[in-house]
Order: C-alpha cells, then sequence, then structure tokens
C-alpha cells in the first residue's frame, strides 16, 4: 500500500505539478517582484535590505539553473528559505506595518500541502509539522515583539507602508491560491484514477467484474422494461492453448485485443447501451438493453463479433496468433432476476463449448 501510494503520488507528480514552462515563468515573477523591492528599498533608504534584496536575485537567477537541471525539489527548499529569510529581514527592518509577517500564512498552507504530498501511508513527515509549528510561532512572537519594540527602519510614512502591505496581501494570495490549487488538482487527481483503477480492468480497458455488479444492480433497480435487456456471455476458445504455445504475455495481447474490439462496439451501439465488461480470466459478459433492440440485430452483433475474431490475426512479436470465441446470449424475461438471465447466458455458452465451440448460440425458448 505503502509503495502503490508513492508510485501513484510519483505519476501523478509528473502530471500535476507545474511544467518546466510553467516553472520558469514562476521563477521570473519571483525575480521581477525582487528586482521591484529592489527599487523601493533605494527609494525608501533602506541599505540593508537593498544590499540583501542583490543576494534574493542572485538567488533567483541560480533557480533557472536548477530548474532547468529538474531539480523540483531543491528548487522549492531554496524558494521557501529565500522567501522565510527575506520576510524575517523586512519584518525586522520595517516592521509590522508592512504585512511581510502575511507570508507566514502563505508557509502554512504550502507545507500542509507538502506534508499530503510526501505522505506515504505509514511515515508522518515530521519536518513539515516542524515548519508550520515554527512558522505560528514566528507570527506570534512577531506581533508581541513589535507591541513593544520599534522596527530597525522607522520610516513614519503611512503612503509607503500602504503600498507595502497591499503588494505583500496580494502576493501572499497568490501563493495560498496557487497551493491550494495544487493541492485540490492532486487530490482529485488522484481519486479519479483511484476510481478508474477500482472500476477497469487495468489491461483490456474494460469494466471489471465489480463494475458490472453494480451496472446490473442500477438496471435491476431501474425502469427499463425488463424483457428489452439481452446477457452476452463471451469466453475464448483454447485460451490456455494459446498461452502454452505462444506465452502468458502473446496471451495477455489477445484479450487486449479483444477488449479493444469490444470498446469499438460499444461506441459503436451506443443507442443499444452495449455495455462490455472482463468477467474473469478470458471471459467476457456484455449487456445491451433499448426498447428498438430486436432479437435479430442482438444475434447480428455477436454473429459478426465471432466472424470478426475468426478472421483476425493478432501478431505478437512477430508470430501470427489465431483464436476464436465461443458466445451464449439471452434476453431477460418478465419478472425475471437478470442475475439469472446471465446464468442463462452461462449455460448457453457452456453448450457452445459443447457443441465444437466458435458460435453464438441463443437461446431457444
Ligand atoms: P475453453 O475453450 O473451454 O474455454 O478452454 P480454455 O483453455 O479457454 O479455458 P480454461 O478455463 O481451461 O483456461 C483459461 C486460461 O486463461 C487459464 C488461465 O491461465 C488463462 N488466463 C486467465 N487470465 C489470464 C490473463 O490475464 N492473461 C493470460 N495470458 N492468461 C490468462
Ligand atoms: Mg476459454
Ligand atoms: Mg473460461
Amino acid at each position: 500500500m505503502n509503495r502503490d501510494r508513492q508510485r501513484l503520488l510519483y505519476r501523478l507528480n509528473e502530471s500535476f505539478m507545474p511544467s518546466q514552462r510553467y516553472s520558469i515563468i514562476l521563477n521570473t515573477v519571483l525575480l521581477m517582484t525582487h528586482v521591484m523591492f529592489g527599487v523601493w528599498y533605494y527609494r525608501i533608504h533602506t541599505p540593508i535590505l537593498f544590499y540583501y534584496n542583490f543576494f534574493s536575485i542572485a538567488v533567483f537567477v541560480m533557480e533557472y539553473y536548477v530548474l532547468i537541471r529538474k531539480k523540483h525539489k531543491t528548487y522549492l527548499i531554496i524558494c521557501f528559505s529565500e522567501i522565510y529569510i527575506f520576510m524575517f529581514m523586512n519584518l525586522f527592518c520595517l516592521g509590522w506595518n508592512y504585512g511581510f509577517q502575511l507570508y507566514c500564512f502563505g508557509f502554512v498552507t504550502s507545507m500542509m500541502f507538502i506534508d499530503y504530498y510526501l505522505y506515504d501511508g505509514t511515515k508522518i513527515h515530521i519536518t513539515t509539522r516542524i515548519v508550520v509549528a515554527l512558522d505560528i510561532l514566528v507570527y506570534v512572537a512577531a506581533r508581541v515583539y513589535f507591541y513593544s519594540h520599534e522596527p530597525y527602519y522607522n520610516l513614519a510614512d503611512s503612503r509607503i507602508e500602504q503600498i507595502f502591505y497591499l503588494t505583500n496581501t496580494i502576493l501572499e494570495f497568490a501563493l495560498i491560491v496557487s497551493f491550494v490549487t495544487l493541492y485540490t488538482r492532486t487530490a482529485f487527481g488522484l481519486e479519479s484514477h483511484l476510481q478508474q483503477v477500482a472500476t477497469h480492468d487495468e489491461l483490456t480497458k474494460l469494466y471489471n467484474r465489480r463494475s458490472m455488479d453494480e451496472i446490473i444492480d442500477r438496471l435491476e433497480q431501474s425502469d427499463v422494461e425488463k424483457e428489452d435487456i439481452y446477457i452476452a456471455m463471451l469466453d475464448i476458445d483454447f485460451f490456455k492453448k494459446i498461452n502454452d504455445t505462444y506465452g502468458h504475455d502473446a496471451g495477455d495481447r489477445v484479450l487486449e485485443q479483444l477488449g479493444e474490439m469490444l470498446i469499438a462496439l460499444e461506441k459503436k451501439y451506443k443507442k443499444a447501451n452495449f455495455t462490455p465488461a472482463r468477467w474473469g480470466g478470458e471471459e467476457f459478459v456484455a449487456v445491451l438493453h433499448g426498447n428498438h433492440v430486436q432479437k435479430k440485430d442482438v444475434i447480428e452483433i455477436f454473429e459478426s463479433l465471432r466472424k470478426k475474431v475468426e478472421g483476425m490475426v493478432t501478431v505478437y512479436q512477430k508470430r501470427e496468433i489465431r483464436f476464436t470465441l465461443t458466445i451464449g446470449v439471452s434476453r431477460c424475461r418478465e419478472g425475471e432476476e437478470i442475475r439469472n438471465t446471465l446464468k442463462r447466458a452461462d449455460d448457453r455458452l457452456y453448450e457452445g463449448k459443447e457443441n465444437g465451440r466458435n458460435r453464438v448460440i441463443y437461446e431457444t425458448k
């Protein structure tokens, strides 16, 4: 479970983490922000901040190199450290009214996200928790400190204060929104990925048995006329022999190919609500319903599938594989439980196997 989640997150990392281009744009925004601050520090005569800001600029220039080398973790660590030191310096030099303490809120959000992101199912990353605790402590301590202390520079210019405060508020919101977006995107992505894994068969991309069970249950509850429902059970003939002759991977390729054909039928017969699923091993089930669906159409669908499979060649590692299908089809009766119809389709399939395979058997009654 542990490793699975890591793998899953790793895959999501690939698809949800900002792209190289986006990261470079973001880095440029941060760099430009520092250039802007540099101009302001010069104008308000705060040499410590002005000179320190050169260091910040140098850091973000260097960050391009880190990004190009795709060291995202290093990038984040450097970026957060820089912003934190920057916040600290500004708080110390300019005091509470310039709004630099607001970055503490963004830190909590981003650390919580990183905490979630790094969580591997067992080990809690204590570092992120410590950073969060320190962050809150810094905020509260700074608040208390400035009740009784003056900042290093006492500029006494409320307009400059306002400009700084507003700028920091906007930057702060941007930071929070970015991380919350990243969090929700990752969580939704993870959710839909898990949903796909839980409901579909990985190899054939069809619904798995559990999903088909649910589909049948829902159909049972619905107001679809029972007599409009058809069920087919499909089974590859002598599949074991295919595995034995060409290897298990070749067998998998055959299953995959049949999956593709069934998905194509699902699209083609959308109006008939054609829904295929992998029932197990080399057995498949398909449900159809619709008030315009006739018995002859159903037979035609499966007969043409059978013929197509019979005439088809699956090429695996330059070897040609041929296979056939036996299909049992039944129609639901009034008042009958769909599971029973399924059982009857399975009986017809068995009959087809008994009578030489490679055929479609439709119930006679
Ligand atoms: P029949 O014509 O009577 O259906 O014979 P069969 O050989 O197809 O049926 P049997 O039930 O004897 O064998 C099914 C084989 O399918 C056995 C199993 O190893 C193989 N199988 C089940 N799942 C998979 C899979 O995911 N991949 C591969 N390659 N083989 C599988
Ligand atoms: Mg078989
Ligand atoms: Mg079988």
